[in-house]
């Protein structure tokens, strides 16, 4: 990771040379005054459409609305079946009335309550289990090469569950600790030193949802795409989740308190390793079916013969979770700003474009994935299997929950520092007024978090960018208790405040970037020192 200041030095420098590039277009009027993309949250985010599950008919409505809409504008299709492409899915249910979870210490068996302790993730547990297995406490549970950490060393693991915290040590640097904070890279390390389970406890210091939230909705079912290309967790048996408030039990007899842990972790500290004095004893019934969803892709052709075969993609999910649990008597989880929000820019942006059709050298994708919410599944699917050649796609500019709830100054750029296109977006940022700045929440791990990341992992340099906030101001509080109140909430509606204008102001950022970066001859590379860089075939 770059220091701070050659980062500050770069900018100004930024500045200069994009003031010049943008010269020609006008600066100051945008092309969005915030209310068409308003009109298009209030349809996705309408409670008719019921949280446009994966599968659902709600999602269908979402979908057909925005094939509408982009059929209206002039896009062309560029899916399998027109602007569909089709993605099938396994999805996963527990019968909790028939499973149990059990603390076996000592002789002494211990029920665990799901509601109040731990609970069988069907994120990780795709088959029903009946186990019994020894739990040993591996820290973060993380196998870092890069920088020479390795909790899993000298601990024996052999047929056991792995109990780890959810983060990462605070040395090292917040791409690496995304990555492998993933659960197939967590687990490859777990599977290979012999492990056959996992318990996650989450970290208190960076929850957005409370666990009482959490909870209620832990029996929504989950999802897989169907095909076995996409298989990531081999070997892994049972996936627990386990509230930190009752996490105190795990610890008894073993020498160590959770408050212990709970406190080194808070400050990102190095954790101990060692032994559990109990074991878990696990019946999980498992109940699968299989579903079909679809993403949605649409494409502005290019002017130039020769780059017009390049594309620059702009994705959001368009799904959200469903109905669930209610809160307050309200069981849709309406799903405005996630990602509402992000699906209504790309259909804003997509007849922007259109409509006043600046010179476009490159072409344009615009990508509505589904199950965002179910693991990033349909992007993962779309990178996998993509509409046009692989190598034909130059960045992914991904756009999820940007949140327009204070007024745009400050704009966060998600892999600001790892390629040409972080640069390229930070000096957009600035050629608007707008100040850019790295990920100020790196424990939230939200550059891993959306579809940009399969992007990422086929060498694609890409971009996530969020209204933000300066550490320490009024704004941060709004921000953390939107995360608390209505992220993942049903009161994440059309009822709530939002600024139109810090919309209308992104939404343009948005499309000058996109502009820039479909008529800059060079494609953008990934920064020499990039952890991301791997991925890129050149
Ligand atoms: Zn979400």
């Amino acid at each position: 990771m770059r220091s701070i200041l050659s980062v500050i030095l770069f900018l100004v420098f930024a500045v200069t040379s994009s003031a010049q590039q943008t010269s020609s277009h006008s600066r100051s009027e945008g092309h969005f005054d915030g209310h068409s993309w308003w009109s298009h949250v209030k349809f996705l985010a309408d409670d008719s459409l019921e949280g446009r599950e994966t599968g659902s008919e709600g999602l269908r409505k979402a979908q057909a609305y925005a094939v509408e809409q982009l059929q209206k504008d002039g896009l062309e299709p560029a899916g399998v079946n027109g602007f569909y492409q089709p993605v099938h899915f396994n999805q996963y249910e527990v019968d909790e009335a028939k499973s149990s979870l059990a603390l076996v210490t000592n002789g002494q068996t211990k029920t665990l309550s799901f509601a109040d302790d731990a609970f069988i993730n069907t994120r990780s547990t795709h088959a029903s289990a009946n186990l019994s297995a020894p739990l040993v406490f591996v820290g973060y549970g993380l196998q870092i090469p890069e920088k020479n950490l390795d909790e899993l060393a000298g601990v024996d693991l052999k047929g056991k569950i792995a109990v780890y915290l959810v983060g990462s040590p605070s040395d090292i640097p917040t791409a690496l600790a995304s990555h492998y904070q993933t659960a197939s890279e967590r687990w490859k390390a777990l599977h290979a030193a012999g492990a056959i389970g996992t318990i996650t406890i989450f970290n208190p210091a960076s929850m957005d949802i409370p666990w009482s939230r959490i909870s209620v909705n832990r029996n929504h079912p989950s999802m897989d795409l169907a095909d076995a290309e996409f298989y990531e967790t081999p070997g892994l048996q049972l996936g627990v989740a386990f509230n930190p408030a009752s996490a105190e039990q795990l610890f008894a007899g073993s020498g160590h308190t959770f408050a212990e842990i709970a406190t080194l972790g808070k400050d990102r500290k190095p954790l101990p390793h060692f032994a559990l004095a109990g074991s878990l004893k696990a019946n999980a019934v498992i109940l699968t079916k299989s579903l079909e969803s679809a993403n949605i892709v649409a494409k502005l052709t290019g002017s130039n013969p020769a780059l017009k075969n390049e594309f620059v993609v702009l994705s959001a999910h368009i799904d959200h979770i469903g109905i669930g649990a209610p809160i307050n008597g309200d069981r849709i989880y309406n799903g405005a700003m996630d990602n509402g929000s992000g699906s209504a820019l790309v259909m804003d942006i997509a007849a922007s474009l259109k409509a006043h059709p600046e010179k476009l050298e490159r072409s344009i994708l615009f990508l509505l994935v589904t199950a965002e919410e179910k693991g990033l599944l349909g992007s993962r699917y779309f990178a996998a299997h993509p509409t046009v050649a692989p190598k034909s796609i130059i960045a992914d500019v991904n756009v999820d929950m940007f949140l327009p709830i204070v007024p745009l100054k400050i704009l966060k750029i998600g892999g600001l520092e790892e390629s040409g296109l972080g640069d390229r977006a930070a000096a957009v940022a600035q050629s608007m007024g707008l100040k850019p700045i790295a990920d100020p929440e790196p424990l939230r791990n939200t550059f891993i978090r959306s579809d940009q990341y399969n992007f990422i992992k086929k060498g694609v340099p890409s971009v996530k960018c969020d209204v933000s906030f300066e550490p320490g101001t009024p704004e941060q509080k709004i921000f953390k208790d939107w995360l608390t109140n209505r992220y993942h909430a049903p009161s994440d509606d059309v009822n709530q405040p939002v600024d139109l204008q810090a919309a209308a102001g992104y939404e343009e950022f948005t499309r000058r970037l996109l502009l820039e970066t479909a008529n800059t001859p060079e494609r953008p590379r990934w920064k020499p020192d990039s952890f991301f860089r791997r991925y890129a075939a050149d």
